[in-house]
């Protein structure tokens, strides 16, 4: 009788699926012809160093530019873009125009760019790397690139290798997310990260006393005894800025900041955090 249930329930939401697979269809076209002709931009989002007051960089955010519905994140589209093979261009993509467009910056400000586990382990990275760096004329020590902690539970291995072939380039890596994954802490001992990222959610309990206070404290404290450098994401009010000075945080990324801009914001965005030397709070 369950089943005869099920069934007719079944039934009941096939023209709601069959929207939902046309509306996925859709996507999955849309998206195959935006990589095809490139239309994306890349939003940038500052990170500033606390001891020295500066910005000293700026994350590379990657946007869709869609044709009825805008703006699409990265959130809805990297996940499909995974799966329909396209992300190896896609990413490439990214890499060339982050590049580029930091090449324009003051030498002092690095990019930071996402690369996903499948592009990362792809036996094209390094080359992709290489390529994008020399045709953009960036010093490879301006350029570091974020990854996820699922990219070392699946390679092991591969990733070890990788990371050392990105060193020898003088490019950086830093594991993004941290605290949200499966690994456990033992990686940040046998992988040669720059940085850390500490997950926006981590910031975001600082002002619930949840633990997160105790669990920032503890990735900091872990970062500086690995030689790494601690950088808080998603930091929203004054607070949390004030906090995570106080535990030693050695930069920090979000809205407080600034939110992402475009290319174009970030003269201006530049002149206001380095031109005078201002502190931010
Ligand atoms: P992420 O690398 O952890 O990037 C940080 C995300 O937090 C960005 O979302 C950023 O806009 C957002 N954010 C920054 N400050 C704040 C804040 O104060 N509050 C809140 N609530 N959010 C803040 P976005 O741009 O939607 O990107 C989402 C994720 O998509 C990124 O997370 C990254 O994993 C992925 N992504 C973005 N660009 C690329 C790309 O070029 N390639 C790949 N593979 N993934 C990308
Ligand atoms: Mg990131
Ligand atoms: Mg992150
Ligand atoms: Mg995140």
């Amino acid at each position: 009788r369950a089943k005869a249930e099920a069934r007719g329930s079944f039934r009941f939401f096939e023209p709601e699926m069959d929207a939902r697979l046309r509306a996925r269809r859709e996507l999955e076209r849309d998206l195959r012809e935006a990589v095809a002709e490139e239309a994306f931009d890349l939003h940038y989002q500052p990170i500033y160093d606390l001891s020295a007051e500066r910005v000293c960089g700026f994350e590379a955010l990657l946007r869709w530019r869609h044709p009825r519905r805008g703006f699409v994140s990265p959130a809805e589209f990297i996940p499909l873009a995974e799966e329909l093979g396209l992300i190896v261009p896609l990413g490439e993509w990214v890499l060339r125009r982050a590049c580029l467009q930091a090449s324009r910056w003051p030498d002092e400000l690095k990019v930071a760019v996402n690369v996903s586990a499948v592009q990362f382990t792809s036996a094209r990275l390094i080359s992709a790397v290489r390529d994008a760096l020399l045709a953009a004329g960036l010093p490879g020590r301006r350029l570091e690139l974020e990854i996820t902690e699922s990219v070392l539970v699946a390679n092991p291995g591969t990733t070890t290798a990788i990371l050392h072939s990105l060193k020898s380039l003088g490019v950086r890596v830093s594991m993004d997310d941290f605290g949200t994954g499966y690994s456990s802490l033992s990686y940040l001992r046998s992988f040669p990260f720059d940085k850390i990222k500490i997950d926006q959610s981590f910031v975001r309990g600082l002002e619930a006393s949840d633990g997160s206070g105790h669990i920032v404290r503890a990735v900091i404290g872990l970062g500086a005894n690995l030689g790494m450098t601690t950088t808080a994401e998603g930091v929203e009010t004054a607070d949390q800025l004030q906090r995570l000075r106080d535990e030693g945080c050695d930069e920090v990324q979000g809205y407080l900041i600034s939110r992402p801009v475009p290319a174009a914001d970030l003269p201006a965005l530049i002149r206001r955090f380095n031109g005078e030397r201002r502190a931010i709070a």
